[in-house]
Parts: structure tokens; C-alpha cells; sequence
């Protein structure tokens, strides 16, 4: 029976696992974030994400390899191009950080286990989605298409690599609705549940707000985001998703407001960062959220 608000987190026990994991997971996670950095700089821009290599935006050298180690290049260079001495973005370093410290908490969440590197890639996306939405407003394609792929895959794959329902959701699906289905067949109605609770509710929004105000509120892009999130986790934490993006979002906006001293309801939010930051929040504690808020009413 979980009844504090603590037992929202991981086992802290799991922390005491051999410490040589958390630092392979951080540095994997610096490494990956280095290369979000360019699928976040190169993708609005339709650029290649492979070719060619790094270059400083103001002076377009080429970056050495030697000046491109995750957050630890950016420290040694005092934050500027070697070259023309220009000022780095610290997006760079934030992300690479951001990165390693999600992989770490993916991997004391997960443990070593056959879910650890499909959540990992989930992560990996939405770190480039929210950080493309807050300076372009847009979800790209790219990513939402094959975030859509990827988690009809998991939802596919993992039950049996796990030798278990390894998704919230089924196992109440699977005493009710889904009784009786094979363990994939179970999994993909899970999975279409999940993203048309996610995509179907933001297109819903969307519709709700152009008809009150007659203005586009929502991009396509959180409707494909939403799929994807939805496909994976499953309803139950679509559902807190979706809660907490609305939530936060909505009193950022009151003290944006606020702060201007300016009351204009068109001011436009990149919704997908709120949603993005809160799928990670649902995938790495939502499940125990979600006992714990059911704990209240036992
Ligand atoms: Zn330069």
C-alpha cells in the first residue's frame, strides 16, 4: 500500500546497485545528448543530421573532435569558439547534461533489463522534440512518423522480452476489454487505446479552442507527438501526461501574463514542451503516481 507522497519514487536501494552502471548511463547519455544537439540545431532546418561535420555558426570551422567531448569541451573552452572566440550556446552543454541525467534515471528506474534501451530511445526523442518546439514551435515529422514506429515495435516486442505485461495499462485492459487475446494482440489494442486517448484528446482541444475563439491554437505536431506518447505508455499515463502538460502549462502561461502586465489569450505556448517534459515525468514515476492516487480511495 503506498500511501506517502515518497513512495512516488524509485527504489532508493536500486541506487546502491554497482555505481560503474549510473556512469556508463551518464556517459552514454552525454554522448546521445551531443548528438540531439544536432538533430535539434540541423533537423528545423532540413539539413542533413549525418553530414557534414560540426561547425561553429559564426565562424564555420570545423569543430575537432577534441573540442567536441560532451559538456566537458564547452567547460575547457570557457563557453567560446577556439577559432573566432564567439560564445557557444549553452543549449549545448544543457542538453548533453540533461541527457546524462535522464539516462541515469532511466537506468535506476528500468535496472538492467530489455525495457532499459527502449525507454532510452523514447527519452532521447522527446529531449529533441521539447527542445525543437521551444525555439521553432514545431514537432517535426521525422521524429513524431518513426516515434509512432518505434512504439507499435515496443509495444510488440516487449511483453515477450520482458516475459510479462511490461505496460501500465494492460493488465486492467487484459482482465476486461482485451480478455482472452493473444499477449501481442492485447499489447497493440493497448497501444491504439493509449494513442487515441493521446492524439485524440489534443486534436480534440484543438477543435474546442479554434471553435471558441476562431483562431488555430494547436498544431498537428502535438497530435502526432500524442500518438506516439500515447502508443507507448499506454492510457493510464497518457491520461496523467496529459494532466500534468495542462497543468503546467496553464499556470506558466498565468505568470507569463502576468510577469507582462499584458492579458492577451493568443499568446501561443510550444505545448509540445509541456507535454514532452511531462511524458518523461509519467514514464520515470508516473505508474507510481497513479497507485498512489488510486491508494487514496482504497
Ligand atoms: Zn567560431
Amino acid at each position: 500500500m503506498n500511501s506517502s507522497l515518497i513512495s512516488v519514487l524509485p527504489d532508493l536501494n536500486l541506487l546502491l546497485a554497482p555505481p560503474i552502471n549510473y556512469i556508463f548511463a551518464g556517459v552514454c547519455g552525454a554522448i546521445i545528448g551531443s548528438f540531439l544537439n544536432v538533430v535539434i540545431h540541423r533537423l528545423p532546418h532540413e539539413e542533413s543530421i549525418v553530414f557534414p561535420n560540426s561547425r561553429c555558426p559564426s565562424c564555420e570551422a570545423v569543430i575537432a573532435f577534441y573540442d567536441n567531448v560532451p559538456v566537458l569541451s564547452y567547460v575547457l573552452l570557457g563557453g567560446r569558439c577556439r577559432g573566432c572566440k564567439q560564445r557557444i550556446s549553452p543549449r549545448y552543454p544543457a542538453v548533453e547534461l540533461l541527457t546524462a541525467l535522464l539516462f541515469i534515471a532511466v537506468a535506476w528506474r528500468d535496472g538492467i533489463t530489455p525495457a532499459l534501451p527502449f525507454d532510452l530511445v523514447f527519452v532521447s526523442a522527446l529531449v529533441a522534440l521539447v527542445f525543437i518546439d521551444a525555439e521553432h514551435m514545431i514537432l517535426p515529422n521525422a521524429i513524431t512518423y518513426p516515434g509512432i514506429a518505434f512504439a507499435v515495435i515496443a509495444r510488440l516486442a516487449l511483453p515477450y522480452l520482458m516475459g510479462q505485461p511490461h505496460f501500465e495499462d494492460l493488465p486492467s485492459l487484459m482482465a476486461g476489454v482485451l480478455n482472452g487475446l493473444p499477449r501481442w494482440a492485447a499489447s497493440l489494442g493497448g497501444a491504439v487505446l493509449g494513442a487515441l486517448i493521446g492524439g485524440g484528446s489534443l486534436w480534440l482541444m484543438g477543435w474546442t479552442w479554434e471553435k471558441l475563439r476562431g483562431i488555430e491554437a494547436m498544431g498537428l505536431g502535438d497530435v502526432k507527438m500524442m500518438f506516439m506518447v500515447g502508443a507507448y505508455l499506454g492510457w493510464r499515463l497518457t491520461v496523467l501526461t496529459i494532466f500534468l502538460a495542462v497543468l503546467s502549462g496553464s499556470l506558466t502561461g498565468i505568470l507569463l501574463m502576468l510577469k507582462q502586465r499584458e492579458r492577451n489569450m493568443q499568446m501561443l505556448l510550444p505545448f509540445g514542451v509541456f507535454l514532452g517534459t511531462a511524458s518523461i515525468a509519467a514514464l520515470l514515476i508516473g505508474s507510481r503516481i497513479v497507485e498512489w492516487y488510486a491508494g487514496q480511495f482504497r
